[in-house]
């Protein structure tokens, strides 16, 4: 979940280094792993943990959402593969000063959320330390018929396209998380959705995750981007723009899939959340923001970057 190089090139080597196996569908480097259990059954599994002072912090937030947050960020992840959820284990090292209210709390906002889709926490583990609260849920969940929508799949071409408005989750939206569970299940259901990931590392960060196991480019569209109330009123320099493309935690859905069927799907918005189209997928491997018809601007990896300088750069000021 968290976003520095290191995680990443750590991830890439072990990636590397893992064992195979003919069960073993998806491996390492998707929201999920994919275990084939028998022909109709692929279990879905994921884990996240959440620690006291990176993820959240208490006050503002309370045990119950902490609880809350760290069951939805583990089905944001199932909602990444259009699965369904069913079961979750849960530990939980907690510092001795919360005592046992706090301890029930946490439980009640876990197993809320868990409810909110239909999944039971079956098991867990709970120690008592002088540490900082550490939570960690595992959840699994099935493959729905269709099947389960990779990163891997974009084509070029493809639209690309987000769920609900971006940015600024970390001002509040972060202790309320709804994962698009259902949302995904409705659009893997009615269209053929190439690649899918949940923005958990910032919209730029999670499409080069799309881009790199699909190996496109693309280029993203600056005035489609939904940019979300809390990302406009975060005053600290930054563009609500650059907000929306950057800033982690939304656990909104982002995908691609054929033009045609993209545009099905923005014209209909079947969904009870905005469904925007906010770029295109591309052979070349090109990383492209473009703003209004005459300026772009290279995307990076970590965020991304001015290429121009002003007045031709982005500004606060700058009406998108
Ligand atoms: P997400 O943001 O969707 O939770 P992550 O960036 O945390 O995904 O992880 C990317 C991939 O790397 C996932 O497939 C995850 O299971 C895998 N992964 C992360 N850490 C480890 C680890 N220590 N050992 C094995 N796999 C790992
Ligand atoms: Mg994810």
């Amino acid at each position: 979940m968290t976003e520095s190089l290191n995680e990443f090139s750590f991830i890439e080597s072990i990636r590397q280094r893992s064992a195979k196996s003919a069960a073993l569908e998806i491996g390492i480097g998707d929201d999920t792993a994919g275990w084939r259990i028998t022909e109709d059954s692929l279990l879905l599994t994921t884990v996240d943990m959440l620690m006291e002072g990176v993820h959240f912090t208490i006050p503002p937030a309370s045990a119950f959402q902490v609880g809350y947050k760290v069951m939805g960020v583990n089905l944001s992840d199932i909602a990444a593969m259009a699965g369904r959820p069913q079961t979750a284990v849960v530990s939980i090292a907690t510092p001795k000063k919360y005592g046992s209210k706090f301890l029930q709390e946490l439980q009640q906002g876990m197993q809320q959320q868990a409810e909110n889709f239909g999944t039971i926490i079956i098991g867990g583990d709970t120690n008592i330390w002088e540490g900082p609260l550490v939570v960690s849920v595992t959840l699994m969940g099935v493959a729905s018929e269709k099947g389960v929508v990779k990163r891997s799949g974009a084509q070029t071409g493809d639209w690309i396209c987000c769920t609900g408005h971006l940015g600024g989750s970390l001002l509040g939206k972060h202790l309320d998380v709804t994962p698009r569970i259902n949302e995904a299940l409705l659009l893997h259901q009615k269209y053929n959705l190439h690649a899918m990931i949940d923005i958990s590392d910032g919209l730029v960060g999670d499409l080069f995750h799309i881009l790199e196991e699909s190996h496109k480019g693309a280029e993203l569209i600056a005035e489609n981007i939904p940019i979300s109330k809390a990302a406009s009123s975060n005053d600290d320099g930054q563009t609500s723009l650059e907000h929306a493309m950057s800033d982690r935690e939304d656990f909104e859905l982002l995908f691609t899939l054929s033009a045609e069927q993209g545009e099905l799907l923005v014209s209909k918005q079947p969904l009870d959340v905005l469904v925007s189209h906010i770029g295109y997928v591309t052979e070349e491997l090109d990383y492209k923001l473009q703003i209004g018809k005459k300026r772009h601007v290279q995307l990076k990896k970590q965020g991304w970057e001015h290429s121009f300088s002003s007045p031709c750069g982005i500004s606060k000021h700058d009406n998108y």
